[in-house]
């Protein structure tokens, strides 16, 4: 939560200066209510949400002094309330054995080490887990999963650099199977410069592992990173028609993150965020809380 805070907290105080300095000697009016939602999109909370913070604030105090209290107030809480519904953490149906979740997202949001910080939770409270290094583009990624592999005690299966990823995809689940895994993780490549390779790679990852169960795989996490701001939307928009994504974890809010984004892509997308990252260590992944949230970008 400090992470969190710390990492929103100078564009927060941004924001805040920004919007304190609307109201020193003005009241508020159309004008002042129209400079604050062009504020607000700017932070990258959305049309929507924006629109809602200044209706509220112009309910409680239209033609009056306004403070910068008023505005964090009514921000913190407008947000709340979009993030609410999307504050769902991650559900594992262990009848499904092992569960199954693909991981996918652009390279570089932070894929790979979200997989080592998940794998390190779920090993610590007991349950069995294995990593497949589905990204067979990059060598690093492998090498990488390798790493998470050791430090979090679980199995991994991976294969030569450029072999077919659904090929490893599928041999993972027969050998998570095989060895009583409870969860199995996938790793994939994220390489959006080539979106109809991505597109049949993801396809087939999906299929191969439905052949072995319909239901798998049981949850699609996708990847964002918090600090690529608007296009973080356009992700969520390409990688939910390409794989069916389930659930979200945004990354790097440790960092120079605004956050306001986050507020756009649950107002557009209502995907459930199971977790936020706040750092590059083993324990930086956090449950995701709408209210700390909320008052973290409100200032
Ligand atoms: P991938 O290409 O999607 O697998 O991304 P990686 O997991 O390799 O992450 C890319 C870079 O972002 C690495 O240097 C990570 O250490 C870093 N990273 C990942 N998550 C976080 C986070 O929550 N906070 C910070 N500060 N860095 C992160």
């Amino acid at each position: 939560l400090q992470r969190l805070r710390q990492g929103l907290a100078r564009s927060s105080a941004q924001l805040g200066a920004q919007i304190a300095s609307l109201f020193t000697k003005r009241k508020l009016d159309d004008d002042t209510l129209q400079e604050l939602e062009d504020l607000l999109i700017q932070a990258d909370l959305g049309v929507e949400t924006a629109m809602r913070i200044s209706d509220t604030l112009a309910a409680e105090r239209y033609g009056k002094d306004v403070s910068g209290t008023d505005v964090a107030r009514i921000m913190a809480s407008e947000i709340g309330k979009v993030l609410q519904p999307v504050a769902r953490p991650l559900e594992l149906d262990l009848n499904h054995k092992p569960h199954v979740i693909l991981v996918v997202g652009v390279n570089g949001t932070g894929k790979t080490t979200t997989i080592g910080k998940l794998a390190a939770k779920l090993s610590r409270s007991g349950l069995k887990v294995m990593l497949a290094a589905g990204d067979t583009f990059r060598a690093a990624a492998i090498e990488q999963l390798h790493i998470w592999a050791d430090r979090t005690g679980s199995d991994i299966v991976s294969t030569k650099l450029g072999a077919d990823a659904a090929g490893l995809a599928y041999d993972a689940f027969e050998k998570a199977r095989a060895k009583g895994s409870d969860v199995l993780i996938i790793d994939t490549a994220g390489r959006l410069q080539n979106k109809t390779e991505l597109m049949a790679e993801l396809e087939k990852i999906v299929r191969v592992l439905g052949k072995l169960d319909p239901d798998a795989p049981h949850t699609v996490l996708q990847t964002l990173d918090a600090t690529t701001g608007q296009n973080a939307l356009n992700q969520v928009e390409i990688f939910r028609n390409i794989a069916g994504v389930s659930g979200l974890v945004m990354t790097k809010l440790d960092g120079t993150a605004r956050g306001g984004i986050l507020v756009s892509i649950a107002a557009r997308h209502k995907l459930p965020v199971y977790f936020i990252g706040v750092g590059e260590g083993i324990d930086d992944l956090e449950p995701f809380d709408a209210q700390d949230f909320a008052e973290a970008i409100a200032g």
